[in-house]
C-alpha cells in the first residue's frame, strides 16, 4: 500500500469516527441514554485523537476533541458561563499519569504540589451566590453556554440557600445520585415498565434536567463542590485553600482529597481509592489529579477543551464495565 492509500484510509476513518462519536455523545448527553459503554467510547475517542495528531489538517470542525460534548436543551433558559466550564484530559494508565507529573515539574519546578480528588460520577454544575445568597445554577452545557437549572438545584438539601458568609462567589462541583438512590430508582422504573438508567451519571443528569422540580426533589440527589470562580477579595489561591474555606462557607466537599508531591504518592492514592471505591456510597469513575496553586495552573494553561494542569485517571476497563454489578454487591 502506498503512503497516499494509507492516508486516504486514515482520513476516511477520521470522518467516520467523528460522526460516530457525535452520535454516541448525543445519546449520552441529550437523551441520558448511552448506547455503548464509556470504555468503548473512550477507546474510539483515543483512536480519533491519535489519527488527528497524525493528520492535524484533517481535523473536522465538529470533532468531539475540539469541544465539550454536552448538548444544551432548548427546554431550558440558557446561561452564559462567567468562565468556560471545561472537560478533563484522560489518562488510562500510570505511564500517562507519570508523564503529566513530569511535565508539570518541568514547567513549574520540582516543588510543585498536586491535589488528588475522586472523580465523582455525576454532572458538573456552576452555582452563583451574591452577597451569600443562592441566585443561579447552570449545567456545563457546551462549556460556554449551559442550561438554567436554578429551581431544580434548590431541591438538593446540601446546597445552601444562604452561605455562612455574605460573599459573592461562583462555586462548581458535581451533582450525583447516591448508589442506593440509583438502584431504588431503577427498580421503580423497571416495575413501571419505564427504561432504566445505564449508570448513576445518566440518572443524575436525567433527574436534574427535569421540567418539573418536584420530580427532581424526589430523586435524592447530592453534591460535592471542587472548584469555582473567585474574586481577589476571597482568600482562595489554590485547591488546598478551596478545601479549607468551602466548609466554612457551608459548602460540601469530598473528604477523601489528598495533597501529593511525587508520582509515587499519587500512585499510592490511586491504588488506595481504587480498592475503596466499592465501599463508597456514591459512584466514582476515576481520580482527578490537579496542580494545586492557581498561579501555577495559569502558567500551564489550557487546550481548546481541557486544562493542562489537571488529568483524570480513568479506572480500568473491566472494572468500569462491571460498575452496576459491583454497586449491587455493595449496597
Ligand atoms: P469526563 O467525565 O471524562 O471528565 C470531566 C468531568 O469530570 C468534569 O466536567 C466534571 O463534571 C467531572 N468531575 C468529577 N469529579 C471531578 C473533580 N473532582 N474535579 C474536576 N472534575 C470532576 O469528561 P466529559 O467531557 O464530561 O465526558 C467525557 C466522558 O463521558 C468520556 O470519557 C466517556 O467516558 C463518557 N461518554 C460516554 C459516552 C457513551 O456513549 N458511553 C458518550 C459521551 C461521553
Amino acid at each position: 500500500m502506498t503512503k497516499d492509500d494509507q492516508q486516504s484510509i486514515d482520513v476516511a476513518r477520521i470522518e467516520t469516527l467523528t460522526h460516530q462519536l457525535n452520535d454516541y455523545a448525543y445519546q449520552y448527553y441529550a437523551l441520558d441514554n448511552p448506547s455503548i459503554s464509556d470504555t468503548e467510547y473512550d477507546k474510539l475517542y483515543r483512536e480519533l485523537q491519535d489519527l488527528e495528531t497524525k493528520y492535524p489538517t484533517f481535523i473536522q470542525a465538529e470533532s468531539p476533541t475540539q469541544r465539550v460534548g454536552d448538548v444544551v436543551s432548548e427546554a431550558f433558559t440558557k446561561v452564559t458561563h462567567s468562565q468556560p466550564m471545561m472537560s478533563l484530559a484522560n489518562a488510562f494508565n500510570f505511564e500517562e499519569v507519570a508523564k503529566f507529573v513530569a511535565d508539570a515539574k518541568k514547567s513549574i519546578g520540582d516543588q510543585v504540589q498536586f491535589v488528588c480528588e475522586l472523580k465523582i460520577d455525576g454532572l458538573s454544575v456552576a452555582i452563583q451566590y451574591e452577597n451569600g445568597r443562592y441566585v443561579r445554577a447552570a449545567t456545563r452545557g457546551d462549556g460556554v453556554v449551559g442550561e438554567d437549572i436554578t429551581n431544580n438545584v434548590r431541591t438538593i438539601k446540601s446546597v445552601p440557600m444562604k452561605l455562612r458568609q455574605d460573599i459573592d462567589i461562583e462555586v462548581r462541583g458535581e451533582i450525583y445520585m447516591p448508589k442506593d438512590a440509583f438502584l431504588a430508582l431503577n427498580e421503580k422504573r423497571e416495575e413501571a415498565g419505564l427504561p432504566t438508567f445505564a449508570n448513576p451519571r445518566n440518572s443524575a443528569a436525567g433527574s436534574i434536567r427535569q421540567l418539573d422540580s418536584k420530580v427532581t426533589a424526589g430523586r435524592n440527589l447530592n453534591i460535592f463542590l471542587y472548584s469555582g470562580v473567585f474574586s481577589d477579595q476571597l482568600p482562595i489561591r489554590s485547591q488546598q485553600d478551596l478545601f479549607k474555606y468551602f466548609p466554612d462557607y457551608g459548602l460540601r466537599v469530598n473528604p477523601l482529597t489528598r495533597v501529593c508531591e511525587t508520582f509515587e504518592e499519587i500512585q499510592a492514592y490511586i491504588e488506595e481509592m481504587t480498592a475503596k471505591r466499592h465501599e463508597l456510597s456514591y459512584g466514582i469513575d476515576g481520580i482527578v489529579i490537579k496542580v494545586d496553586d492557581f498561579a501555577d495552573q495559569e502558567t500551564l494553561g489550557y487546550t481548546v477543551k481541557a486544562p493542562k494542569w489537571a488529568i483524570a485517571y480513568k479506572f480500568q476497563a473491566e472494572e468500569v464495565e462491571t460498575t452496576i454489578r459491583d454497586i449491587e454487591w455493595t449496597v
